[in-house]
């Protein structure tokens, strides 16, 4: 006889949610959530069950109950946490890519507790233009004629070729048609925009010419793009300049969208050749494109700068306000700016500023400090500070800089899972696993955050501990 499935005997929903034990929290909590935890639950029972070597016995209904209880009263675990980078990369896609300066937090608190200005003008009681609180920041700072705020820089890319080319060509580099990952690939950004993209050029070199062969009178814009560590090795492109001197004649337009840059020029941290958009507006560029957090350091933005006329376009079009910021942003991106104002006082208050102009002497001192006291941890066998930058293709900014690491060989685990065990813990901590090292880049890390990097390890050390009682003892 075939034996009958188990999971048969699995009690239904509404079963389990008339339970005593789950009913009692079901009255306190959203129904919703109860339904949720009782889903869960059942379905790891069954996965258990159905994957399990042997046969596996159902849970008593007592015991499942108790398990949904658990996972009623402990909610779902947040998957957005904060953590400290140890990766290395300055600007790290995943990981959020900057912390905000301590100006921001306070501004963006204050806004975000209370009611705010953000399109009144208190002094006359009339409707005003959020922009109008950062655009003259931008002005001061970049010299820019007029600027605009909106998501990011890939909202402001598709804002400003549907307000200035939708029907007609946008001329780009076939060279600088890049894609960033996390969904972003320049050519579908354009055809969004309802731009036509007109590619000029080849792979690894776009002359002057190309563009001007291009020309026509369908051409709406010309735009170069700043691929940064995503060019192909050995690139050529035509220079910003003469773009503008070619749009000059024609009467078009030149967009530069420059990614990732910078407010200030980052050679005295070590950073030559990274685009900073003042130089940009000054070079003639017409619009210039930019994120507010990578390198600007501030909340997650798209900078618009560029000439008057073509920003009140720009802000008649629909999707303006479809991409307009909200007043935290608004906020933090206007703290963060007002810090630029003094470029002394950006270097020592914006935390990605802090991070890239920490000393060499600085970094190697702390993980010569930490790694003596990582190594005394049981769960590690071993842990030596060394020099050693990131080498995976998204940190090529950072492989410009020297650095020093925390290396270590772990004793009791894989050196995967002490990676995964780090992330995941309690405070949370993200490295880089180098064959069977995991290291600890304090390029990254805030000096802050370097009792972090510890507590992270020790706390591993209770965990695993409590399996084997031997590490009591010393105290
Ligand atoms: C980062 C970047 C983008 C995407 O910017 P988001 O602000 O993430 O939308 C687009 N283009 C370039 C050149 C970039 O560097």
């Amino acid at each position: 006889m075939m034996p009958s499935n188990p999971l048969r005997n699995l009690p239904s929903i509404h079963d389990l949610l008339e339970n005593p034990t789950i009913k009692n929290l079901t009255d306190r909590i959203n129904r919703n959530a109860a339904v949720s935890a009782v889903r869960t639950v059942l379905d790891e029972v069954r996965h258990e069950v159905q994957t399990a070597a042997a046969d596996r016995t159902l849970p008593s209904v007592t015991d499942l109950a108790e398990r949904i209880a658990r996972r009623i009263t402990e909610g779902q675990p947040c998957s957005l946490r904060s953590t400290s980078n140890a990766t290395g990369i300055l600007l790290d896609n995943g990981l959020g890519r900057v912390p905000l300066a301590d100006e921001a937090l306070l501004e963006m608190a204050a806004v975000a507790r209370d009611y705010a200005s953000v399109d009144l003008d208190l002094a006359t009681n009339r409707p005003l233009l959020r922009n109008a609180a950062i655009e003259g920041l931008l002005q001061e700072i970049t010299g820019a004629e007029a600027a605009l705020v909106v998501n990011n820089n890939a909202g402001a890319t598709l804002l400003a070729l549907a307000a200035l080319a939708a029907g007609r060509e946008v001329i780009v580099a076939r060279g600088q048609l890049i894609e960033m990952g996390e969904g972003y690939r320049l050519p579908n950004m354009i055809a969004a925009s309802g731009a036509v993209l007109r590619e000029v050029g080849t792979t690894n070199k776009c002359q002057a010419e190309d563009y001007t062969q291009a020309i026509g009178s369908a051409t709406a814009a010309l735009m170069s793009v700043h691929v940064g560590s995503l060019s192909v090795a050995g690139a050529e492109s035509a220079s910003l300049e003469s773009l503008v001197e070619i749009g000059r004649q024609h009467k078009i337009p030149v967009i530069h969208n420059i990614g990732a840059g910078a407010m200030v020029d980052l050679c005295t941290f070590g950073l030559p050749g990274q685009p900073v958009a003042g130089e940009s507006v000054q070079s003639g560029a017409d619009l210039v494109l930019l994120c507010g957090d990578k390198f600007v350091g501030g909340p997650q933005s798209g900078i618009l700068l560029g000439r008057r006329a073509l920003l009140e376009k720009i802000e008649r079009h629909p999707l303006a306000r479809a991409l307009r910021v909200d007043k935290l942003t608004l906020a933090g991106l206007a703290a963060t700016l007002r810090l630029y104002r003094d470029p002394e006082k950006a270097r020592y208050r914006i935390p990605l500023l802090q991070l890239l102009g920490t000393s060499t002497e600085n970094l190697k001192n702390r993980a010569e400090r930490i790694a003596p006291q990582v190594a005394a941890l049981p769960v590690v066998a071993e842990a030596t500070a060394i020099a050693e930058a990131a080498d995976s293709a998204e940190s090529d900014l950072a492989r410009q800089l020297p650095t020093w690491c925390v290396s270590i060989r772990p004793a009791t685990m894989s050196v995967e899972k002490l990676a995964v065990a780090l992330r995941t813990g309690t405070p949370s901590v993200v490295g880089r696993v180098k064959d069977d090292r995991l290291l600890l880049d304090l390029r990254t890390v805030f000096p802050r955050q370097d009792i972090d990097l510890l507590a992270a390890l020790e706390s591993l050390d209770k965990q695993e501990g409590r399996k084997t009682p031997l590490t009591e003892e010393g105290i």
